[in-house]
């Protein structure tokens, strides 16, 4: 297997981004930041103290104050040249992603023109901001409401999508009027501030948007602090959770999006080859660390031995390596130790019964590259760790099914409820599937069902704390405020006292 073509890099040190410009780190603490694909640090990320959250925040918010004023025709052209920056450079975008996440370049490609689609949306923002108006809704008396900024938000992202999970947010907050605050992952922190340099370029002021990096601490003064109105979150099921909780209960506005176990049930009468190819594309892709990954293929009758014979012819034709090397489609891990975790769940799923047909550890590769193979394992079942868990790497588990109606309870009883798919050539079972599932994002002949950005993104269960999706409409509505007036213009010769409980007459 192709080690990267890059040459050593010498290792630097990273800033945070505030006021425009980039910002040393003062807590003496930093983080190392991997080259997945070669093993070695590559960076150092300072990790921010209270007190440098704290100063973001004042920040923030001077800037808050006078970007609301802003007309909605500077913001919307901002975020036009934001669009037009981000296009011309994604390849430059792209690189950085890979080189921190270890995606390939062609997978971080996709991932920026995801991110894209969100800028796009939020060039909208005019329309998208447009209040009611209704006449007359009592004599002489007019109402009306508009959608208002909140002042400061924040967003804590995952590692997985270094770029897109940011641009979920941050077009459509900043568009809205909002000052912008990103604690990206420190795994891969470089992608940010790239976005804020474009941010710059693309005209947006001084403070409006700010990158601090960190670790708990941070996040935790974040979520502390009062400057803050709204918190949007992106990362796993227990740190999804404890961030909606103890936001809301600092009196934050929050959306919590967390992990996910994302089912794909095969009926009998599906294109097999095609199903086949859907599976390894949204088990395998990014190294199975998306959150809309395929972990589980749920096999009804006869389906499961085909799918399982075409899978594994499709396994050895897949070419692993460093995400620079041109041709490759799948990549390193985020850490060793996170590696050496998903190998520990084929391990597991061996001694507890499951039958490993594909067993990524056995793929020897040529550095000390957080790689591994890519795993197929049938006979999984609930009460297994690789069933019960969210594995997050390239290791596909087949459950047996008898039926429709059993397929349909697996998924149902879940915990998490992100995303599935339903592979079948019958629109009717298609139709029920969509009726029954209880999951927040489906595909029909779909494996991967992330919604455009004029949709929004969310999951049920386990995999959403809040009420508010992410992007689209939804964001929109999460990073305002309504408000609601009631006007009369009257002639003051009219005018007289009354007691009596306002009524429309
Ligand atoms: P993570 O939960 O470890 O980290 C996410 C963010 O939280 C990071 O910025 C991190 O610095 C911070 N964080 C980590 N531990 C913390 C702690 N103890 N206290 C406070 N903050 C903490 O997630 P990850 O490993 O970066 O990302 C992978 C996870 O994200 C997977 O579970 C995946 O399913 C999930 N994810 C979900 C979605 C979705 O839309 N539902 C999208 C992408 C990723």
């Amino acid at each position: 297997m192709t080690t990267t073509t890059e040459p050593p890099v010498t290792v630097h040190t990273l800033t945070h981004w505030l006021s425009n410009a980039p910002a040393e780190g003062k807590s003496g603490r930093t983080a190392p930041v991997y080259n997945p694909a070669t093993g070695q640090v590559q960076a150092h990320v300072p990790l921010a103290s209270k007190a440098e959250l704290d100063a973001a925040v004042q920040i923030a918010a001077a800037a808050a104050r006078k970007w609301r004023s802003s007309s909605l025709s500077v913001r919307s052209g901002v975020m036009f040249k934001f669009r037009e920056l981000l296009s011309a450079r994604r390849s430059e975008l792209a690189a950085i992603v890979s080189r921190e996440h270890g995606k390939v370049h062609s997978d971080a490609l996709g991932e920026v023109a995801r991110g894209i689609e969100n800028v796009e949306y939020a060039c909208g923002i005019p329309t998208l901001l447009r209040g009611g108006y209704s006449e007359q809704v009592s004599t002489g008396v007019d109402v009306y409401s508009i959608q208002q900024p909140l002042g400061v938000v924040a967003g804590i992202t995952p590692f997985n999508f270094p770029a897109m999970v940011p641009l979920w947010m941050i077009g459509n907050a900043l568009a809205c009027g909002n000052a912008f605050i990103l604690k990206p992952s420190e795994k891969d922190p470089s992608a940010a501030l790239f976005l804020a340099e474009l941010l710059r370029d693309a005209g947006l002021p001084d403070g409006v948007f700010s990158v601090v990096h960190g670790d708990k601490e941070a996040v935790d003064a974040i979520l502390e602090h009062p400057g803050i109105a709204a918190v949007s979150f992106v990362g796993s099921t227990p740190i999804a959770k404890y961030i909606y909780e103890t936001g809301t209960k600092n009196g934050k506005r929050v959306q919590a999006l967390g992990g996910a176990k994302n089912h794909m049930l095969v009926l009998p009468d599906a294109d097999i080859g095609m199903a086949a190819d859907a599976a390894v594309s949204a088990a395998y892709g990014s190294a199975g660390e998306r959150c809309m990954a395929i972990s589980v293929v749920v096999a009804v009758g006869d389906a499961g031995d085909k799918l399982i014979e075409a899978v594994q012819e499709r396994i050895p034709k897949l070419k692993i390596g460093a995400g620079d090397v041109e041709g490759n489609e799948m990549g390193p891990l985020i850490t060793r130790e996170h590696r050496d975790k998903v190998a520990g769940y084929i391990q597991s799923a061996q001694e507890q019964g499951a039958k490993v047909v594909v067993d990524g550890r056995d793929i020897k590769f040529d550095n000390e590259g957080f790689f591994l193979g890519v795993s197929l394992i049938d006979g999984v079942k609930p009460g297994m760790d690789a069933y019960d868990d969210e594995i997050f790497g390239p290791v596909l588990c087949v459950v047996r099914a008898e039926s429709y109606a059993e397929g349909l309870k697996l998924i149902n009883d879940n915990e998490f409820g992100n995303g599935t798919a339903i592979f079948t050539r019958d629109g009717g079972a298609a139709r029920q599937f969509q009726f029954d599932v209880e999951v927040g994002m489906v595909g029909v002949n779909v494996p991967v069902p992330v919604p455009v950005a004029y949709y929004s993104f969310g999951g049920w269960k386990a995999s959403l704390f809040g009420d508010t999706h992410m992007y689209g409409p939804e964001g929109v509505k999460f990073y305002t405020r309504s408000k609601v007036i009631t006007s009369r213009w009257p002639d003051p010769a009219g005018s007289k006292v009354d007691l009596g409980f306002p009524q429309t007459r």
